[in-house]
């Protein structure tokens, strides 16, 4: 027969060993907001290597889109012509994958450009600035609008609504803080 102090220290163990169980369990496996942390910090890293053109090319509607689908849908890494090869590279870098070739599906390689408008040309539709990802475009309605070329990404979405055909683009001038080494053909 088992005294009260017995059966209350056997009781206390069992509630200990439960308790412990429950504790190494937990630290076993990541908790979903663990989980979930890892992937946005991951996410964020991939976003940062993508040349932020926001130009949709790889199918996404901005570089932000397309880090998502690469870490949580496993897209591949070379579907970005404005970053090329050089992305590619620090993507896989990243990711521990393979380097494949940029696919040239979504588009190929271009050096930096901007746009420019043609400002004799303008009718001041406003077209541009509705479309312009990265709010580069200034103007009014029925008023020469025109490109702050520091904050256009050379996207190209503006070109096609342009009724009037002034929209062009131009390499961007090479200046030291945008000098690259030129990407190995
Ligand atoms: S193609 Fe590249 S630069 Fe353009 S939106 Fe997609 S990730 Fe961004
Ligand atoms: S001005 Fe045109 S090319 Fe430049 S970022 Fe805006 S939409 Fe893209
Ligand atoms: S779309 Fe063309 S015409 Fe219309 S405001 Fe822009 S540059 Fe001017």
């Amino acid at each position: 027969m088992l005294t009260t102090n017995t059966a209350l220290i056997l009781i206390s163990a069992f509630v200990l060993v439960l308790l412990v169980g429950a504790l190494l369990s937990r630290m076993a496996r990541p908790s979903g907001d663990v989980a979930a942390n890892r992937k946005t910090v991951l996410i964020d890293q991939v976003n940062e290597l993508l040349p932020q053109t926001q130009c949709a090319q790889c199918g996404y509607p901005g570089c932000r889109p397309y880090a998502e689908a690469i870490v949580e849908e496993h897209i591949p890494i070379n579907r970005c012509p404005p970053g090329g090869k050089n992305t590619i590279t620090q993507l896989a870098a990243l990711l521990g994958t393979d380097v494949p070739a940029l696919d040239e599906q979504f588009g190929i390689f271009k050096a930096p450009q901007v746009a420019r408008i043609l400002e004799a040309d303008c009718i001041g539709c406003t077209l541009c600035i509705k479309a312009c990802p990265v709010d580069a475009i200034v103007g009014a309605n029925k008023l020469m609008h025109t490109v702050m070329e520091d904050e256009c990404t050379g996207c190209e979405l503006c070109i096609p609504p342009c009724p009037v055909d002034c929209i062009i683009l131009a390499p961007i001038d090479t200046t030291p803080a945008n000098w690259a080494w030129p990407q190995p053909q």
